[in-house]
């Protein structure tokens, strides 16, 4: 059994936490931020905390035609198939962790090459999308030239991260809560030192150049909605929903606007924001035809150029650090099988055998 340490309590750091503990290690988790109830948490204070923020919900996001098997867009590809299944393994064995089943509905206002050369069968076959079906003309919304659905699931972050958390604590994981400076620093702190290796879940990571924020507002409404939507416009933002399900509302949303460091949410965007999903989707409206404003979002996704940082580095000649940070908007829905990967990575440094992984039927 070799000791772990993990910065970061956000859905990177909780699901590697989890996978470590589950092939016998002994793990703390070190972070500034824990997740608590969403309802509490402080938007001034926890802004770069992204985990409460996000929606969550998973999108495929095809790789281009043509991909090559080890290419980012595959590689992410295969590792949101991976959090499908765990997604749907824990849906099913524990209703408590905050997971709901819908259909999603993607909407295209101008398709590219990943949609256009789409069929039922590569969509089943090739990219493991079950459910999946095209929409016909006359089910689309107007100025939409092609759309489909899919299964997929959507989740309340804060109930799902406190799932996590206190799985992780239940099975004899620690906890620290401690803000650090740099993850070397780590390897001095008497609380646990000395250990074998530590895995940087930070987000943003500590310094990265290739580090930045995609900041987006979005809007929490008390509305329900059974599915959810993303709309992908020919020109400006996205028009999507997220249900949150376990009476968390539905996010509307949203801006993705890199480098926007504006922490304040504005009235104007909302109303658009709120009148966009509208449009596409009118059932959402309550018997008033309107929506019930809960909460305006502002949340910064931790982007990084070239895709998110996934791999082992020995600093000072010894020290194994295994890093995990740059998810972008893709965090939640990418969260197993990034932690599978850094299991792997793990196991390949200290020689054991790999942790279990789940198969996924994915063919690109
Ligand atoms: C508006 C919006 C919508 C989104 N929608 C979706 C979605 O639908 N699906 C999806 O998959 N993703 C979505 N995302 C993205 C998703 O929320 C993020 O990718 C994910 O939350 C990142 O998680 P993380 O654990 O890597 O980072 P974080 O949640 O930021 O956690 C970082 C952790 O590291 C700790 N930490 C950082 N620095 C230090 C330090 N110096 N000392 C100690 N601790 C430190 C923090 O305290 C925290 O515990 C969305 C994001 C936004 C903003």
């Amino acid at each position: 059994m070799a000791k772990i340490v993990v910065i970061g309590a956000g859905v990177t750091g909780l699901s590697c936490a989890l996978r470590i503990q589950e092939a016998g290690h002994s793990v703390t988790i070190i972070a500034k931020d824990f997740p608590s109830g969403f309802e509490t948490i402080d938007s001034a204070t926890q802004i770069n905390f992204t985990s409460p923020w996000g929606g969550a919900h998973n999108r495929f996001i095809l790789p281009p035609p043509g991909a090559a098997p080890d290419s980012q867009e595959a590689r992410e590809h295969a590792m949101s198939l991976v959090t499908w299944e765990e997604m749907h393994s824990l849906h099913t064995q524990h209703p408590e962790a905050g997971i709901t089943f819908m259909k999603a509905y993607d909407y295209f206002e101008a398709p590219e090459l990943a949609q256009t050369s789409l069929t039922e069968e590569k969509a089943r076959d090739k990219y493991g999308m079950k459910g999946f079906k095209f929409f016909t003309k006359d089910e689309l919304p107007d100025g939409v030239q092609m759309g489909y659905e899919y299964d997929t699931w959507s989740l309340n972050p804060m109930v799902y991260c406190g799932f996590l958390l206190r799985r992780f604590a239940y099975r004899g994981g620690k906890i620290l809560k401690r803000e650090i400076r740099e993850p070397l620093e780590v390897f001095e702190m008497k609380e646990v030192a000395p250990f074998d290796v530590l895995v940087n879940a930070s987000g943003i990571g500590f310094g990265d150049p290739d580090v930045f924020i995609i900041t987006g507002q979005t809007c929490l409404v008390a509305n329900p909605c059974p599915v959810t939507i993303v709309k992908l416009n020919a020109v400006g933002m996205p028009t999507f929903n997220v249900p949150r399900g376990f009476e968390g509302g539905t996010i509307i949303g949203g801006t993705k606007i890199p480098n926007d460091w504006n922490p304040n949410p504005s009235l104007e965007l909302r109303e658009k924001i709120l009148s966009n999903f509208a449009a596409i989707y009118p059932d959402i409206l309550g018997p008033d035809g309107k929506f019930t404003v809960i909460k305006d979002i502002i949340g910064r996704r931790p982007a990084r150029k070239g895709g998110m940082r996934l791999e082992k580095e020995i600093a000072q000649g010894e020290k194994c650090i295994i890093h995990a940070y740059g998810l972008g908007g893709r965090g939640y829905e990418l969260s197993w099988g990034v932690a599978d990967k850094v299991g792997k990575l793990l196991a390949s440094h200290l020689g054991s055998a790999d942790i279990p992984v789940r198969q996924v039927q994915a063919k690109i």
